[in-house]
């Protein structure tokens, strides 16, 4: 399996829209690995995972096909992963030899946000029926989509909806997504997480070195997490842990980021990077 991070920040992007904070200075002023979109991921250049506002800077970047993708995994629907008013130029008119359906999975707030998005007026005329359908997921309730085993997981995040994070396998491969979400899980949530061993795990981490409570993770919640994993045999001698979703609220900088990350056996993801495994 191949996971490429298109995106690595938290919703307000890094250098955030409007903050001139001392890491957002930093990163205007070094660039690189230091400026970050928003996050989203793709697997095996298949499985399309959430839908920032930056999905068209990451299709322009990446050399994406993204009218080849057909299934397209939301986490929840915070606007840094479900901006869904793009969807509309999937229609024929503007997506010209878009392959069959894009079906686009999500809880029951991605599924009000869509409808708000694609029945805009002048949609009612040429409705996206034929290119976009939304299915609504509920947690543990797995399904496959072009041969991947996907099991949504209730995650710790926005109470608001049912937030989930993601357990992805094919082939005998198995990678655990899990943004947005803190620690706080559900006893039933934990047990499925236990319930199989992965060669990647996608870590939370928007707080950097900031103490949390649960809602997203800091790097020593990652630390913790892939602790437990480890002790209930969850995890392979070479499994990958990969850190992602940042904010310059973290307070570190990429290389900060990488440093801690090397030093807890981590990897720390930035923009474009790819993962095989
Ligand atoms: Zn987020
Ligand atoms: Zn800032
Ligand atoms: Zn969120």
């Amino acid at each position: 399996m191949e996971i490429q991070y298109l995106g690595t920040a938290a919703a307000e992007g890094w250098p955030a829209l409007f903050c001139d904070c001392d890491i957002c200075h930093r990163a205007r002023k070094e660039g690189g690995k230091d400026l970050r979109t928003r996050t989203q991921s793709i697997i095996d250049g298949t499985i399309l995972i959430d839908f920032p506002p930056d999905t068209y800077t990451h299709a322009i970047q990446y050399s994406l096909n993204l009218g080849q993708i057909q299934h397209l995994l939301i986490t929840h629907s915070h606007m840094d992963h479900f901006f869904p008013v793009e969807l509309i130029h999937r229609h024929e008119h503007f997506g010209h030899n878009a392959k069959g359906m894009l079906h686009v999975y999500g809880n029951e707030a991605v599924e009000k946000a869509f409808y708000e998005a694609v029945l805009i007026d002048r949609f009612k005329v040429h409705p996206l029926d034929n290119s976009v359908q939304f299915i609504r997921l509920e947690p543990y309730q797995d399904f496959y989509a072009e041969g991947y085993h996907i099991i949504p997981v209730p995650a710790d995040h926005d109470k608001r909806e049912t937030c989930l994070i993601y357990m992805i396998e094919k082939d005998g491969k198995c990678l655990l997504y899990g943004h947005d979400t803190g620690m706080n899980l559900s006893q039933e949530a934990w047990e499925c997480i236990y319930s199989h061993k992965y060669n990647l795990i996608s870590m939370d981490a928007t707080m950097g070195k900031q103490k949390t409570n649960g809602y997203h993770m800091g790097l020593h919640d990652d630390v913790e997490f892939a602790r437990r994993l480890e002790e209930k045999g969850c995890l392979h001698p070479d499994t990958i842990k990969v850190i992602n979703h940042f904010s310059h609220n973290g307070g570190m900088t990429h290389r900060e980021l990488e440093e801690f990350a090397a030093e807890h056996g981590m990897i720390a993801s930035y923009d474009g990077m790819k993962v095989v495994f």
